[in-house]
This record gives structure tokens, C-alpha cells and sequence, in this order.
């Protein structure tokens, strides 16, 4: 069970993902959840660092998809900036939307990571798919009362993770 929660890579932001390293584990296709992970959740405006370190994602030509638990319209309006598939209500860590996406992407899970910020959405939905899983420090620490109460969880989970030496 705990293994399921515990990301494969956990860095303090998108930067410190080493892309090249990416490429040579065979990674073709990043998955990327979008609030708190690509932009703040209370916001509709993209750091302008971020939007330039995904025009370098989509450069070096990894497959990129959006898998969101928020609705519609707010993923379509940041997915359309960058000509993006995206799945919305994707209810992680449900399979359901990271299946949508690699079907979408024509990719394998050993082919794809996800991005995301949330050890109980993003990872474990991305450890039950068999993707590589990336976890990334949320944007901001404003965030939805659902979310809150689950980083108190998830906290809880880090935790037992490092008592077990399954993360640092
Ligand atoms: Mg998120």
C-alpha cells in the first residue's frame, strides 16, 4: 500500500527535473496534472518561466497531455495555450483519465511519466498505472478545503514513507 504512494522522483520544482535523464529512461510522454503542479491553483496566469520550461518539454518532443481532477473550462483555456490534449474531472486516482491520455498519446505507461503535486491524486493514480511518477512542490499553498485536509494525510504519508526508507 505504501509503495503505491511513494513517487519514483520528488523535487521542490519543474526545474530540477532533469529532462535528459527523462529521455534516457525511455520516457516518450510526460502527463502533467495542472493546478498547483503547472499554475497556482487560484490563479489563470502561467509564470512565465513555466510556460518557457514547457515549450521546452514540447521542444524536445516529449508527448504532452493534461490529466485534471478541476473542471473543463479552466483546463481547456490553459491546454489551448499549448495545443493540448487535456482530460478534466479526471477524478485521480481514478485510471480512468490517465487511460484516456495514453490512448490519446499512443504511449505505454513504462513510457510515461506524470507530473504532479498531490501524493494521493497524482501519484498513487500514476502508481496504479504503472507510470514513472514525479512529484513536484505545490505552486502555492492556497488551495481548495478538499486539498488541505488531504495534505494533512499526506504529510502522514511521508512520513511512514521515510520511516520505511522508501523516501528521502
Ligand atoms: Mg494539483
Amino acid at each position: 500500500m505504501y509503495r503505491l504512494l511513494c513517487p519514483n522522483l520528488a523535487v521542490d520544482s519543474l526545474f530540477e527535473i532533469d529532462l535528459d535523464s527523462l529521455a534516457d529512461q525511455g520516457i516518450r510522454g510526460v502527463i502533467f496534472d495542472l493546478d498547483n503542479t503547472i499554475i497556482p491553483w487560484d490563479s489563470r496566469e502561467m509564470d512565465a518561466a513555466i510556460v518557457a520550461w514547457l515549450e521546452d518539454v514540447l521542444a524536445r518532443g516529449f508527448k504532452v497531455a493534461i490529466v485534471s481532477n478541476n473542471w473543463r473550462g479552466r483546463v481547456r483555456e490553459i491546454a489551448a495555450r499549448f495545443g493540448l490534449p487535456f482530460f478534466s474531472r479526471a477524478y485521480k486516482p481514478a485510471k480512468t483519465g490517465f487511460r484516456k491520455a495514453l490512448a490519446e498519446l499512443k504511449l505505454e505507461p513504462g513510457e510515461t511519466a506524470v507530473i504532479g503535486d498531490q501524493l494521493f491524486t497524482d501519484v498513487l493514480g500514476g502508481n496504479r498505472m504503472g507510470l514513472l511518477t514525479i512529484w513536484v512542490k505545490p505552486l502555492t499553498a492556497h488551495e481548495f478545503i478538499g486539498t488541505r485536509i488531504h495534505r494533512r494525510f499526506e504529510r502522514l504519508a511521508v512520513r511512514m514513507l521515510r520511516a520505511r526508507g522508501l523516501m528521502k
